[in-house]
């Protein structure tokens, strides 16, 4: 998911005559608004991606990917990572029912924006992949415009894509969380393994790819943890452009209380700036460049 979404939030002249950021409804405009659906149409619907459960969106600038870009969070996340700043993202739960083609010509309505700043979708979460038809077929459709495309993705569903799917994202953001099994299941609750895969299926292909890691003081920050994370980032230097080390903070923790789940880091507090520094030194080390 977009590690920190909620900075680079840009708005637009009011003559757009409609806002650029919020929750899902109304994304795909009135259509939606009046689909009716039985439940097995529905359940149908999103084995086919007809139909995909959107959480929100905004159009940021400067994160998620080069440009101006709309970052679309699709609901539901395999993961349970304990500094999670949408956990009300990770259940299939929060968000609206939008048509896959509504999306698809929102997301083409801003070409314009995207062409003059180099920007384009970035799909977030969540976990773009675990829709992964309505993700599948949005891709497509936008990318098959000429817009920029981007998934946000822990990599654990990797093994979703198809090759023919790669070839309709042109950058992925991929969170390499923790650089051992045990470091990495204590943060997220699943398993490493699948991330590095997908990382080497990236590197195999030569697909674009922006690294991101998390610095939680105390869970993810110790010199054994980094060195392991820059090994195996190290793997992919042929196609990674850049690691983003990004700082841990408390923004979050009012979202868990919000929807009743325990948050374990009240306690832990960001880590400093001269802390940050030395683990993007530690990358640096590996002739990776670094944001
Ligand atoms: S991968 Fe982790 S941080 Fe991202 S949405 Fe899932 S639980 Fe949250």
């Amino acid at each position: 998911m977009a590690q920190d979404g909620t900075t680079g939030v840009v708005t637009l002249e009011p003559q757009q005559g409609e806002r650029i950021r919020g929750v899902a409804a109304g994304l795909g405009g009135t259509a939606d608004a009046d689909m009716e659906i039985t439940r097995p149409e529905l359940l149908e619907a999103r084995r086919t991606g007809d139909i995909g459960l959107v959480h929100s969106w905004e159009l940021v600038t400067a994160v998620d990917g080069p440009g101006t870009r709309m970052t679309i969070f699709l609901s539901g996340c395999p993961l349970r990572c304990l500094y999670c700043h949408n956990p009300d993202t990770m259940e299939m739960k929060e968000g609206t029912l939008e048509s896959v083609e509504s999306v698809a010509n929102r997301v083409k309505r801003y070409k314009r924006i995207f062409d003059a700043t180099g920007g384009g979708l970035t799909l977030s979460g969540g976990e773009p992949l675990f829709q992964i038809a309505f993700t599948r077929r949005l891709l497509k459709m936008v990318h098959s415009a000429g817009i920029h495309t981007t998934i946000d993705t822990s990599g654990y569903l990797g093994a979703r894509l198809r090759d023919e799917d790669l070839d309709n994202i042109d950058l992925f953001l991929l969170d390499v969380k923790s650089g051992d099994e045990e470091t990495y299941q204590r943060v997220t609750k699943r398993q490493l393994q699948p991330t590095i895969d997908f990382g080497d299926r990236l590197s195999e292909k030569g697909k674009r790819v922006w690294i991101r890691f998390v610095v939680v003081p105390g869970y993810t920050d110790s010199e054994e943890n980094v060195n392991n994370v820059a090994d195996i980032v190290a793997r992919w230097t042929n196609n990674v452009e850049r690691v983003e080390v990004l700082p841990f903070h408390n923004m979050g923790a009012d979202k868990w209380k919000k929807i009743g789940m325990p948050y374990e880091l009240d306690d832990v507090t960001p880590p400093s700036p001269e802390h940050v520094e030395h683990i993007r030194d530690i990358f640096r080390s590996r002739g990776l460049e670094v944001h």
